[in-house]
């Protein structure tokens, strides 16, 4: 066992090349990465973010133990309306090689870097560099392409991937010894709402793999108001959901930031899930149970592995709308102090940072017992 184990570490975090942080194109990871970054930097440890250009991080996050390299390029597209088959694809000036690029520049003043991108050359990088890098990966198996990479990094590099949950991880071929992480949430940022109002809400990136068209389904047969936010990223679909829909009480309420958005989840009497892929995680769950807010979701992905079924919300099989109905209709029996409980108990950011530097602290003791 290494004895010089640094007892604070100066971290390179590279973020997601879809878009910068603060945008909403990144999805859960922005959070994710930004939660982190609070939970490390909390603990002493120095976090050096970079990321797409004109990224900020929410004010919460600010410490000065922690700065953000914005790097210009283009934006690379999201892996999840690839097909199985498709190659791994790399645009001119791209942003991810560009920014992976100032890492291998920067990479000796860093004990290690941290990979949050769900892209291939990162992985591939990773023989090329002096220093250790961590994968989190962030979403479920894709592509093949993907697949492969990220198995010849976890055979060369053991101890070097983790995942949110073990839905996630089964996705991949031998993952069983990959570090699964779970999540955690700035708890104090959001306010425990003991009584709510009518409205749903319906939470997240507004594109096919999040299945919102069953959730309006199961609203517009109840009449019940159901409230969106999230980023449009598909606007045909979106178009499309609305024309199916004319009639449905929705109210689309834009992109929030956290404060914003846990203030209006908070009023909200449930938050529906409707992923038709495997969801990684849901960090949405987690915010609206922080809230007191019930969660219904199909048994699919992270969320069933969230929800406690009959305590703090109701797992549905996956695409019945009927089935999301009759779990809308039996909401009030459940307890929003139980869903906020949940979240303390399970959700914190102090042990989400907990398990996060232990992980790293592995992979830079093996990285170092390799080179011995
Ligand atoms: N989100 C937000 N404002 C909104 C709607 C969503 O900040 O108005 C964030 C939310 O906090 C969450 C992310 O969008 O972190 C969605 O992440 P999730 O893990 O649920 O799904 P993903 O997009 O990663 O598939």
């Amino acid at each position: 066992m290494l004895s010089n184990v640094p007892e604070q570490f100066n971290l390179l975090f590279l973020s997601t090349p879809v878009g910068p942080l603060g945008s909403g194109l990144g999805g859960g990871v922005e959070l994710t990465l930004q939660n982190i970054a609070t939970a490390l930097t909390n603990q002493g440890h120095q976090v050096t973010i970079v990321a797409p250009d004109g990224s900020s991080v929410s004010s919460q996050a600010h410490h000065s133990n922690l700065s953000v390299i914005g790097i210009p390029g283009t934006l690379q597209q999201t892996a999840q309306h690839q097909g199985r088959a498709e190659p791994s694809q790399i645009p001119n000036n791209a942003v991810l090689e560009n920014m992976w690029d100032y890492a291998r520049q920067v990479q000796h003043d860093y004990h290690l870097l941290v990979n949050f991108a769900y892209d291939w050359l990162p992985f591939y990088l990773t023989t090329w560099l002096d220093r250790p890098v961590a994968h989190l990966i962030s979403m479920g198996s894709l592509t093949d392409a993907m697949d492969t990479i990220i198995q010849k990094t976890n055979d060369r590099f053991p101890g070097t991937l983790a995942v949110h949950t073990h839905t996630q991880a089964a996705t991949f071929a031998n993952s069983d010894r990959w570090q699964c992480l779970g999540n955690g949430l700035d708890l104090s940022l959001y306010t425990f709402q003991p009584h709510s109002g009518e409205s749903l809400a319906w939470v997240g990136r507004i594109a096919p793999e999040k299945g919102l068209e069953d959730a309006i389904a199961a609203i517009h047969k109840l009449n019940i108001p159901l409230h969106i936010f999230g980023k449009i990223e598909d606007i045909a679909y979106w178009q499309r959901i609305q024309n199916a829909y004319p009639d449905a009480p929705i109210h689309y309420r834009g992109f929030l930031p956290t404060e914003d958005l846990q203030a209006a989840l908070g009023k909200c009497r449930g938050l529906v899930m409707t992923p038709k892929w495997i969801e990684a995680f849901g960090n949405v769950a987690i915010e609206a149970l922080a809230c007191g807010v019930p969660v219904i979701a199909y048994r699919r992905g992270g969320p069933a592995e969230i929800v406690q079924h009959g305590t703090t919300g109701w797992l549905v099989e996956s695409d019945n709308v009927d089935g999301l109905a009759e779990a809308i209709a039996q909401l009030d029996g459940l307890d929003r102090h139980a869903c906020r409980q949940q979240a303390e108990d399970q959700y914190s950011l102090a042990a989400m940072g907990d398990r996060v530097i232990n992980w790293l602290t592995d992979v830079w003791i093996s990285h170092h017992e390799l080179r011995l």
